[in-house]
């Protein structure tokens, strides 16, 4: 049987780490019918959206999409692609593990964490108000009227908005998570001590589902607090789950503690489609220079296996991606011990090596 995989290549150093990880998933012995489609910088400019309807048809189509990242304007331009993505597809849970491997340089062992993080609400809804506009002015004058408080004139806003619905099914998400992979705690991740209402209601949710799994043990931290916890003793936790900001700052923390962006994978999945990328972005400044780890994707692509019930081909990719970063010879610069080593390989090497280890498990 044939899996549809919708292959979206991203722009930057997207279209590299997307072919040396198609190479890897069809070396699996896994068979793929991939339906490739176009989103991005270059897109934009060929087509006038960074994200044509068709990529979302092709989503809805096929269940399953595999992408490399996506450049944002930062502070003007079009809307990330990544987040419109997520939202029209309802793509609610974005999955990050982040796991120590033997011959990572990470300042820490026995990390084995599962960030569950929101991925349709909070700030990242999209709902701003900017500087000098009527919309703007007019949402000065309705806080004002509303609750007392007169904001600067010379202000941007943005909105912060957290339901019941979606806090309740990212919780639920993260118990069910912790249940069927066999994990034992789940912490939820907070402000509530400020943002009495917006994360107030977050963790108010999220205490009301933890009583309906007995099974798994569950606590809560303040966002802060969980920072500092994480750099102190990673070790303790288990599953998180966080609204979107503190999900998306935190996972790229968590990223940081095991070794870096290189080996960071990401899933986002809803109740229909599943969407599988690395954590990082499109790093534009090594683009066109087979320089950049595509190990990251590769393991969004073992995450994207055991979504296909592919159990055993996920588990051969993984064995053989952590041999190669044990090994620590074929790995790109970000692996070695100075970024300037002159043994590090390119990615479309990392590919080689990672199927070469592959046929000898
Ligand atoms: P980035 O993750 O692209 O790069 C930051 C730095 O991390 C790079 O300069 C590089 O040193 C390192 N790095 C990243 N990926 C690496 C890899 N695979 N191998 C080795 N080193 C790697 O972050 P950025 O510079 O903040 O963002 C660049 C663009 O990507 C922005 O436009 C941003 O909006 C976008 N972005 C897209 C996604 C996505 O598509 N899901 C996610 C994050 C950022």
């Amino acid at each position: 049987m044939s899996h549809a995989v919708t292959l979206i290549s991203g722009d930057g150093t997207g279209p590299e780490i997307t072919e040396a990880t198609r190479r890897v998933l069809e070396a699996t012995g896994v068979a793929f019918t991939w339906d490739v489609q176009q989103a991005g910088a270059e897109t934009l400019e060929k087509c006038g959206t960074i994200l044509p309807d068709e990529v979302i048809a092709s989503i809805k189509r096929t269940g399953v999409g595999l992408k490399g990242p996506i450049t944002t304007p930062v502070g003007k331009g079009a809307r990330s692609a990544n987040v419109s993505l997520r939202k029209k597809l309802d793509l609610y849970a974005n999955l990050r593990p982040a796991k120590t491997y033997q011959g990572l340089r990470s300042r820490y062992e026995h990390i084995d964490m599962i960030i569950v993080r929101e991925n349709t609400e909070d700030l990242y809804a999209g709902v701003e108000f900017q500087r000098g506009t009527p919309e703007q002015e007019e949402m000065l004058e309705t806080i004002a009227r509303t609750t007392g408080t007169h904001l600067d004139h010379d202000s941007a806003i943005s909105i912060k908005y957290i339901s019941v619905m979606a806090s309740r099914r990212i919780v639920k998400f993260a118990f069910d998570y912790a249940r069927t992979n066999g994990r034992r705690k789940v912490t939820a991740v907070h402000k509530a001590n400020i943002m009495k209402f917006s994360d107030g209601l977050f963790l108010a949710t999220a205490h009301e589902v933890a009583k309906e799994y007995s099974d798994i043990q569950f606590e809560d931290r303040i966002v802060d607090n969980m920072c500092m916890q994480l750099v102190q003793k990673p070790e303790c936790y288990d599953v998180l789950v966080l609204p979107n900001l503190y999900g998306d700052i935190i996972s790229d923390l968590s990223a940081g503690l095991i070794g870096g962006l290189g080996v960071a994978p990401g899933a986002n999945i809803g109740s229909k489609y599943a969407v599988f990328e690395p954590v990082h972005g499109s790093a534009p400044k090594y683009a066109g220079q087979n320089k950049v780890n595509p190990m990251a994707m590769m393991f969004s692509g073992v995450l994207m296996l055991r979504h296909l019930g592919e159990r055993e081909a996920a588990s051969r990719l993984e064995r053989a991606l952590s041999a190669v970063i044990a090994e620590g010879k074929n790995v790109t610069y970000d692996l070695k011990s100075r970024p300037d080593d002159p043994t590090a390989v390119g990615t479309s090497q990392v590919a080689d090596a990672v199927i070469e280890k592959m046929q000898k498990l």
